[in-house]
């Protein structure tokens, strides 16, 4: 069979492809510690999985509308409104087979072969991979590691000289951890106004946030709830990555858009699990807020087990839960890859292959979010498995200096 040329061109999804090998070895028996995806390791809370067993056992188990159970995009409304001071009606939402998807929806109902999508770096691996598969062309604006990979309005306008039609967004950010400030994102607000840009605001890691960081969604500034799709979903908040359940937000026209594409793709996310969606958003934060405290205390532990490491350049995330380690004092030896045994000629890829390989500690490398010379690590991990990963990387690294010599 000969293949579309549109899906020849798909990379695979490192974060899932990573994944996917530590849990495949996990599973033959390997003693592997996987800090690689982003996947709370928290069961999802009681009470929503109750709700789903009891959709089953009243038999809500049939088709439903191709947007979603309406008392769910009620929820998602009231949610909006609550959290976000968003004011949606249920016509505008579209509940979808997870963020991911969500995302998919939106790249392919406003991006037509030859438009331009400005994607931050670094980002996550599929904002631009969606863009590539609708025919668009992705434009990669850099942020700068001195800034916190913070945004800078002006760099971003600088790209749309260039002729662009959308803006991905993703605050909290994976893989930095990032979390824009009020003030930056007025900034970037003002700019998609002038400039009408469009903007998909991924906000999955909305929750979680550190030392009182806050999270404010672009949707909120005058002008934008008009341009903005709003990504989000129960996956990350409520540990429901397998549920598969997330949602938008957009403009009415755009929703109905989307609900058309659904209805002739996916026709709906499962009916159950948009009834364990629903038990999430109406039962209230006492279980993200649980996890967040969780993931804060791992965070620091983490975070300093990691910089007593020496020459590893480690920042402290300001959200989601990962951390964006610099790893350049290794990457950057000449012809890393080839020392190191690699096929690739990435450093960051070469060294996660290695630390696979020698150490069977699971991570992503810097490559795979457009970045070069840093490490991915997922803190979504019980504290014995988080010393664990940290003192395999240590050995590690201390072995790659060992070859290097
Ligand atoms: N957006 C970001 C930034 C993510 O890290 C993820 C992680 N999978 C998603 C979206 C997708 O979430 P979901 O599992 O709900 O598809
Ligand atoms: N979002 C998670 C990550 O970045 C899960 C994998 C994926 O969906 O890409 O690792």
């Amino acid at each position: 069979m000969k293949l579309s040329r549109r899906v020849q061109q798909i990379e695979p999804s490192l974060t899932v492809a990573i994944d996917t090998r530590a849990k495949a070895l996990k599973a033959e028996g390997a003693d592997i510690v996987s800090l690689g995806a982003g996947e709370p390791d928290f069961d999802t809370p009681g009470p929503i999985e109750d709700a789903a067993v009891e959709a089953i056992r009243a038999h809500k188990t049939r088709y439903v509308a191709p947007d979603g159970i309406l008392p769910l995009k009620k929820a998602i409304c009231a949610k909006l409104g609550r959290e976000n001071g968003l004011r949606y009606e249920p016509d505008q939402i579209v509940v979808t087979s997870g963020a991911k998807h969500a995302v998919n929806n939106a790249v392919a109902a406003l991006v037509d072969p030859g438009d331009r999508a400005i994607v931050l770096a670094p980002h996550w691996v599929t904002y631009p991979a969606l863009v590539k598969l609708y025919g668009g062309e992705p434009v990669v604006v850099r942020t700068s590691p001195g800034n916190g990979f913070h945004p800078v309005a002006a760099d971003i306008e600088r790209a749309c000289g260039e002729g662009a039609k959308l803006l991905v967004l993703n605050s909290p950010c994976n893989p930095s951890g990032a979390v824009y400030t009020r003030d930056e994102l007025r900034a970037v607000a003002e700019l998609c106004v002038r400039r009408d840009l469009a903007v998909i605001s991924d906000e999955i890691y909305e929750h979680l946030v550190y030392d009182g960081a806050e999270h404010v969604s672009i949707a909120s500034f005058p002008g934008m709830a008009e341009r903005t799709v709003v990504v989000n979903g129960v996956s990350k908040a409520y540990a429901m990555t397998g549920w598969r359940i997330g949602y938008t937000a957009s403009p009415r026209e755009l929703a109905r858009a989307m609900a058309r594409l659904q209805g002739q793709t996916t026709h709906h996310p499962a009916t159950p699990c948009q009834h364990a969606a629903l038990a999430a958003l109406e039962g209230g934060l006492e279980p993200v807020e649980r996890m967040r405290r969780a993931f804060e205390r791992r965070r620091g532990l983490f975070v300093s087990e990691l910089r007593a490491i020496p020459g590893l350049a480690v920042p402290e995330p300001e959200g989601a839960f990962y951390v964006f380690a610099d790893v350049s004092k290794w990457t950057s030896a000449p012809d890393l890859p080839r020392r190191l045994g690699s096929s690739s000629d990435s450093g960051s890829v070469a060294l996660c292959e290695w630390l696979l390989e020698h150490e069977r500690l699971a991570v992503v490398p810097g490559a795979a979010f457009g970045v070069e010379h840093r490490i991915r690590f997922s803190y979504a991990a019980s504290e014995e498995t988080l010393l664990e990963a940290a003192q395999r990387l240590r050995r590690g690294l201390a072995a790659v200096d060992g070859i290097l010599r």
